[in-house]
């Protein structure tokens, strides 16, 4: 089989196993022709991933997560061909992980209080210099002997609605959708299937989603029937991947896996300078810009623009 694309895929810059130059050669083994590197709310992983793919001859499509909680379950918005060099943006990002930093803390708080005493410090030695979250939270209960792995930790504790899980004080799905397209990207509703919150896309498409993760390991063919009529129906893009994250994660995906072939990555390049030509202003309903993110240009973000000022101050919701 030729090879195919993975548009979505973790390294240890946030919760993945690899690192960059490591995903990507992993990437040449598996056959994949162009791989987008998602990190949660960082591009940390971006440089390296693109040096060593040249090596391979791969594409790498630039991209990031962004995990949001609503009551009950949570939303996560994929985000490709960002303006991720813009300044902005990655103060942007910088607060995000910042926000992680904290959520550690309150989630670690949470486990003593249950009985299993755990210290932040030792969560930040398994992630060390990348995007911390629940499941370097869920390594290190492993290590303490609490769980078995990493997948009893979510099931038992971390789960959206588990007895340890904290939500994030951050973005709502709609703010993260805006914030994607105001970097010149194109936002993508990740693995809706998990999410089960379907009944959210209206509000989301109105804030500029432009597409859905529709081939994912966990969805089933008629999610996977579903969610591509969807797509048609509402002119989104309808693309997937295989959100690998290696072993030791708690999650069993295949790099590469499913098969996806290069017309969906080519529907995502098209999708991509249509939102560019358009500019960023023009969300179906213009989204309230979260603070600090530039207001909308008549052109897309070119080289010499001004970097607008950073900072997005947090949301709570709870
Ligand atoms: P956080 O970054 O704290 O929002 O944690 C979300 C991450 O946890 C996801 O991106 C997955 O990598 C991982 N995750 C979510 N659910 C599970 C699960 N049931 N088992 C293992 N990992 C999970
Ligand atoms: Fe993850
Ligand atoms: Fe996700
Ligand atoms: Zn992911």
């Amino acid at each position: 089989m030729a090879g195919g694309v993975d548009l979505h895929s973790h390294t240890t810059a946030s919760d993945g196993a690899l690192g960059p130059r490591e995903l990507v050669r992993l990437a040449a083994r598996h056959r994949v022709r162009v791989l987008a590197v998602t990190d949660h709310d960082s591009t940390e992983g971006l440089p390296e991933a693109i040096d060593e793919a040249s090596r391979h001859g791969i594409e790498i499509v630039p991209g990031l997560e962004l995990n949001t909680d609503v009551p009950g379950a949570e939303i996560h918005v994929l985000g490709y061909y960002v303006d991720w060099q813009a300044e902005w943006f990655q103060a942007f990002l910088r607060e995000q992980r910042a926000e992680r930093v904290a959520r550690v803390h309150r989630i670690v708080e949470r486990l003593t209080e249950l009985g299993m005493p755990l210290t932040a410090d030792e969560v930040f030695a398994i992630c060390k210099e990348g995007s911390p979250g629940r499941p370097h939270v869920a390594q290190a209960m492993v290590k303490r002997g609490y769980v078995k792995s990493v997948r009893e930790a979510f099931d038992k504790w971390l789960r959206a609605d588990g007895p340890a899980n904290v939500p994030r004080r951050r973005l709502t799905p709609v703010e993260a959708v805006a914030v994607i397209r105001r970097a010149g990207g194109v936002p993508v509703l990740a693995h809706p299937g998990l999410a089960n919150r379907d009944e959210m896309v209206p509000e989301l498409v109105e804030a500029g989603l432009a597409g859905i993760e529709t081939y994912y390991p966990e969805h089933s063919v008629a999610q996977i029937t579903a969610y591509r009529q969807m797509c048609a129906r509402l002119d989104l893009v309808a693309t997937g991947g295989s959100d690998y994250h290696g072993v030791h994660t708690g999650r069993a995906s295949t790099l590469g896996s499913p098969h996806i072939p290069l017309e969906v990555w080519e529907d995502l390049k098209r999708k991509a300078g249509e939102l560019r030509n358009q500019g960023q202003g023009t969300a179906k309903r213009a989204p309230q810009p979260p603070d600090g993110a530039p207001e909308p240009t008549q052109h897309a973000h070119g080289p010499g623009e001004s970097d607008p000022p950073p900072s997005m101050p947090g949301h709570p919701r709870h």
